[in-house]
This record gives structure tokens, C-alpha cells and sequence, in this order.
């Protein structure tokens, strides 16, 4: 059967490749330390796997509205009011199975055929290929360690043309863990509002944040900023939730919301009740859960980020945010495919290369796992570097 262009044109996951191989040596007995993990290590809350388990006996097992049930929708806003500074009613959050999902319906609803939409890189390796399955085209703007791989809005300026229809704005960020400041955000928002082109803000990280730093949401810097952004988040990173499948999106443009809802609709309807009812339960509690996590993650960074700055060969800018740290090789000319593979096949580690997020000079290496595997696995690579 003759595939669709649009689906022979997107990218098979190069993370999917090496967990695949990682698992494949773990199977056959040989003891591997995977730093290539996308989601925290720590369980879901024991109370909101007690109201999951409530919902289902109580026959909460059913069709909702397609778009998320009330609840949820004026918890989120409640949320989005009390950490972030925005006000938005219920009609306008549309609750999806996943951010991934969000973000995906988003450009779908807002890109035609040769419309561009503006990536700072290195990238969360899906919104390319989400462009590309909506026949948008992903224009990157590089960055690099020197601005903390940050973007700045001159750099944003130059990259809108008149077929851009939204920048992505991911802070946290997946890989790099850089932050952007209210300052920043406010110079990307002014340049967007002036270009007349969205903000996807993809917030997904917003609670994982380091050394006291506070996200702030581009959203919440004035009015027409607000206007012209579109807020992405969920419960996967903050509540250890990946598996629930719960994301949401805010937006106080009623086209993109009615888009949405319609698209949604017609392809996977409701997230699943139960995980509504669970997400529920988690966004109505405090953070005692999450800032617990976050202790641990910047114990863990610290530590991290020590032990690749002593490696002769491997450097690291320290993240602020999310839980990876990406490094960039200065030995040699490996690409970051070769060291990916040479450190899963010679040292036992598995890491992710940096060419999934755009960047073939660096590798990614999640935090989301142990303190003990830490020690392990940076010993293994503190060695192989010395020998190699
Ligand atoms: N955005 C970023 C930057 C991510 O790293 C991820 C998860 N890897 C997501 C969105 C998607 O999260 P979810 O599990 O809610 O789909």
C-alpha cells in the first residue's frame, strides 16, 4: 500500500531507536543506565490514584463532552488564574489526551498548506514533525550556549515572514532547560503581537524550575500578548502523570477553540473520564507533591552538572528548569549519533542524540532517574572520555 506523503514525510523518534536498544541489552542481561528518560522518575500521588480508582467505581467509565468535562475546566482555570495571572473562562480550555495532543491540534487548526511556524532550536523533537504533519513548514532559529539557548526577539523579527502563523515558545525547555525571564518573554511578545503571528507557550515544564526562579507566563504580559497566545500545559511533568494522557490548551480566540473542539470531536473525542477525574483531583491540590520533586531534581542537577563540567572532552550550561541537561561534545568530531551509540555499546549508558532536537554537537541526558544510577552512569562516562 502506497503511504500518504504527508505521513512517509515525518521522522521516525531517534529517542524511540536507542531506548529500543537500551531495552534490548537490558533483556539480554547486560546492565545499562539510562539517562535517556522523558519523564519523572517518581510515582503518581497516592490521592489522585485514589479518586481515578473512585471514578471508576462510581461508573464514571462513559463518553464525556468532547472537549473535557466542566470540573476540570474551572479547575484549570482556577490554576492558570492563581499561578500564572490569567483569567480565562471554562468555554475557552479545551482538554486533550496529552499536551503532545494540544500542541498537534493547535497546528492543525491554525496551518494551512505552506504556512511557516517559528521554532527556536534546539527543540522538543515533535513540533517539527507536528508542523509537517499539518504541511506547515518549521523554520528554526539557533541558539546557543552563549545566550543560555535562548532566542531573541531581533532574531524573531528576522525570522517572520508573511506566511508565519505562530512562534513556539517552550519554556522550561525540552532539551535545554533554559528559562526566559519576564523581560524576554515581553520583547518575544511585542515583536509577535506587532507581526500579528500566535504564541504556542508550551508551559508543560512551568513547575519544574530551579534555584527559586518563578515561570512566568507570556501570556500574562499584557493584554494584546494575551490576545495572541495560546497556552499549553497539563498534569504529565508536575503530578508524574505521563500516563493519564491529560493536557489542556487556553486560548481566548474563539476560532482556535471551536477548531480544536470540532478536530477533536471528529478524531479521539473525550480524554479518557478517568483521567479526567484524576487530573482533576491533581490540580485542585497544592504543590506539596511537586516542590518535594523539584528538591530532589536540583539536588540531582547540582550534581549532574558538576560531574560533566570535570570531563575533559564534555560541557554542560546549567539548567534552569525541566530535568535534562545538554551537553556539548568538544571531542573531536563525533557527531552526536556516534557517542549516542560508542557510550550505549561501550559504557553501558544510554543518552539521547542531540540531532532529535537539532543540534548533531550535543546530547541530552534526563535526570529523571536515581541519584545512585547518576553516580553510576557519570562514572562509566567520566571513563570512557578518559580512555577514548
Ligand atoms: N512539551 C514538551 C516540551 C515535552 O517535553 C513533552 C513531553 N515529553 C510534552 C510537551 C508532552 O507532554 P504530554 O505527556 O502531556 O503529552
Amino acid at each position: 500500500m502506497q503511504l500518504s506523503a504527508r505521513v512517509k514525510n515525518v521522522s521516525a523518534s531517534l529517542t524511540l531507536a536507542i531506548t529500543a536498544k537500551a531495552k534490548e541489552m537490558k533483556a539480554q542481561g547486560i546492565d545499562v543506565i539510562g539517562f535517556g528518560s522523558g519523564e519523572p522518575d517518581f510515582d503518581t500521588p497516592g490521592h489522585i490514584k485514589d479518586a481515578a480508582v473512585k471514578a471508576i467505581h462510581d461508573g464514571f467509565t462513559k463518553y464525556t463532552p468532547a472537549s473535557g468535562i466542566d470540573p476540570l475546566k474551572k479547575a484549570i482555570c482556577e490554576k492558570l488564574q492563581r499561578d500564572n495571572g490569567l483569567s480565562y473562562d471554562p468555554s475557552q480550555i479545551v482538554v486533550s489526551c496529552g499536551a503532545k495532543h494540544s500542541i498537534y491540534n493547535i497546528i492543525q487548526v491554525i496551518c494551512d498548506r505552506g504556512d511557516e511556524i517559528i521554532i527556536p532550536a534546539p527543540y522538543w523533537l515533535s513540533y517539527p514533525e507536528m508542523a509537517k504533519l499539518a504541511e506547515a513548514i518549521p523554520i528554526f532559529i539557533d541558539t546557543e550556549e552563549k545566550t543560555n539557548f535562548k532566542i531573541h526577539a531581533s532574531g524573531l523579527k528576522k525570522a517572520v515572514s508573511k506566511k508565519t502563523k505562530a512562534i513556539i515558545i517552550n519554556s522550561p525547555s525540552n532539551p535545554t532547560g533554559c528559562v526566559y525571564s519576564e523581560r524576554e518573554l515581553k520583547e518575544i511578545g511585542k515583536i509577535a503581537v506587532e507581526s500579528n503571528i500566535a504564541i504556542i507557550s508550551d508551559e508543560i515544564y512551568e513547575k519544574i524550575i530551579f534555584d527559586g526562579k518563578k515561570h512566568v507566563s507570556v501570556a500574562s504580559l499584557g493584554k494584546e500578548i494575551f490576545k495572541n497566545t495560546i497556552v499549553v500545559n497539563g498534569v504529565s511533568k508536575s503530578f508524574s502523570m505521563t500516563g493519564w494522557r491529560i493536557g489542556y490548551i487556553a486560548s481566548v480566540n474563539e476560532g482556535v477553540v471551536s477548531g480544536i473542539k470540532n478536530l477533536q470531536s471528529h478524531s479521539t473525542s473525550n480524554p479518557v473520564s478517568i483521567s479526567q477525574i484524576a487530573a482533576l483531583e491533581a490540580i485542585k491540590g497544592d504543590d506539596s507533591e511537586v516542590n518535594t520533586m523539584v528538591a530532589e531534581f536540583e539536588k540531582r542537577r547540582d550534581y549532574i552538572v558538576k560531574r560533566i563540567n570535570a570531563i575533559d572532552g564534555f560541557s554542560c550550561v546549567k539548567p534552569e528548569g525541566a530535568f535534562y541537561v545538554f551537553c556539548k561534545i568538544e571531542k573531536g568530531d563525533l557527531s552526536s549519533m556516534e557517542l549516542s551509540q560508542r557510550l550505549l555499546e561501550e559504557a553501558r549508558v544510554a543518552l539521547v542524540p542531540g540531532k532529535a532536537f537539532g543540534s548533531d554537537k550535543h546530547v541530552r541526558l534526563s535526570f529523571a532517574t536515581s541519584m545512585g544510577n547518576i553516580e553510576k552512569g557519570m562514572d562509566r562516562i567520566e571513563e570512557w572520555f578518559r580512555k577514548n
